[in-house]
């Protein structure tokens, strides 16, 4: 299976291209990206989750244009494609002002919508696996309604994302727009940040300080996770199929592990001699999650391709640098 997807999305044609949370996590590798292969980009972030310094070193490039704000109100610009990746996406963050999160996933997709049907452009919304809630089967194809609470700590994301689903669909049916909704799995690798609240991060930066690995519950839980690279290459693919094809289409990972057995694979491969301490475990906590990539091989001739310790040993490698420099400063 071909994993070169820019061959689909690089057609020779130079886009513009809105990513907004142009800043995060994904949103500033994919800025990264789309400069590298020649197109304009307009980021948009309010610098809240995703600070300036994920985009430091790009932002003299004279292809990229760089908006503060927040996609809560409205924006306009001429674009050819939008990548609405705006929103908080650690459990931790997004439930620290909830309110600001069902607004950015739904008054912030409303808006990136009505920009799309001005535009006749096209977009892609980052929509998330928290769609199935706690599942009750897996692996989640996409045709799964999910299990989600309504009222719990994690449903101002939940909803809110499967709200912007919603608004995607029926923007397709009432005005024709062409849309595109991934549905992203757990996606690591390298700029997530020390305090993101991850697991990932999470585990990597106390192993890296030698503090004790936090494992909420008992750690059975699975999740599976995908490198940062990998995810990129099927938001590009999902973004240049044909008009018929909206999805929503998962995105990830189909390496499975427990969140015990992540803890341990963190230890053996930064050496450290960290122990691991059990601490209650969250509400609503999904206990499995594993996507089922049917749809994504078969629209976007896409798999994953980096294996879990190789993408760890990556991002294990960036947090040392992280970590190092940070000491630096410190003892400055
Ligand atoms: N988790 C953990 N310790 C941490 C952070 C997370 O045990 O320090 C667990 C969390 O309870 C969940 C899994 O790891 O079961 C993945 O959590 P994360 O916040 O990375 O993402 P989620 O998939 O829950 O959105």
């Amino acid at each position: 299976m071909s994993n070169d997807h820019s061959q689909a999305y690089n057609t020779g044609k130079r886009k513009r291209v809105l990513v907004t949370g142009g800043a995060g996590f994904i949103g500033s590798h994919l800025t990264a990206r789309l400069l590298h292969q020649g197109h304009e980009v307009i980021c948009i972030d309010n610098f809240l989750s995703g600070p300036k310094r994920n985009i430091k070193h790009l932002l003299d490039h004279p292809r990229l244009v760089v908006i503060e704000q927040d996609i809560i109100s409205p924006v306009y610009v001429e674009v050819d494609e939008i990548f609405n990746l705006a929103c908080p996406a650690s459990p931790v963050h997004y439930q620290q002002n909830p309110i600001r999160t069902i607004k950015t996933c739904v008054i912030g997709m409303i808006n990136m919508l009505g920009l799309t049907k001005k535009n006749n452009a096209k977009i892609l919304q980052a929509s998330t696996s928290e769609v199935y809630g706690d599942p009750e089967l897996s692996p989640q194809p996409e045709h799964y309604h999910g299990n989600v609470s309504v009222s719990g700590v994690r449903a101002c994301y939940d909803e809110g994302k499967r709200c912007a689903e919603t608004l995607c669909y029926e923007y397709r049916r009432q005005h024709g727009l062409d849309i595109k909704v991934a549905r992203i799995f757990n996606t690591y690798g390298p700029r997530m940040q020390i305090n993101d609240g991850r697991v990932v991060s999470n585990f990597i930066v106390q192993a890296l300080r030698g503090e004790p690995l936090t494992i909420y519950g008992d750690g059975s839980q699975t999740r599976s996770f995908c490198y940062v690279d990998d995810l990129l290459s099927g938001l590009q693919a999902l973004m240049a199929t044909p008009r018929d094809v909206g999805g929503p289409i998962n995105l990830g990972s189909q390496e499975e592990i427990t969140i015990l057995e992540l803890a341990k694979r963190v230890l053996l491969l930064t050496g450290s001699r960290s122990p691991i301490k059990h601490l209650p475990a969250t509400e609503d906590d999904p206990k499995r999650r594993r996507p089922d990539l049917t749809r994504a091989g078969g629209y976007l001739a896409w798999a994953p391709r980096t294996k879990l310790n190789e993408g760890l040993v990556k991002t294990i490698a960036y947090f040392e640098e992280l970590l190092r420099l940070e000491e630096e400063s410190l003892t400055l």
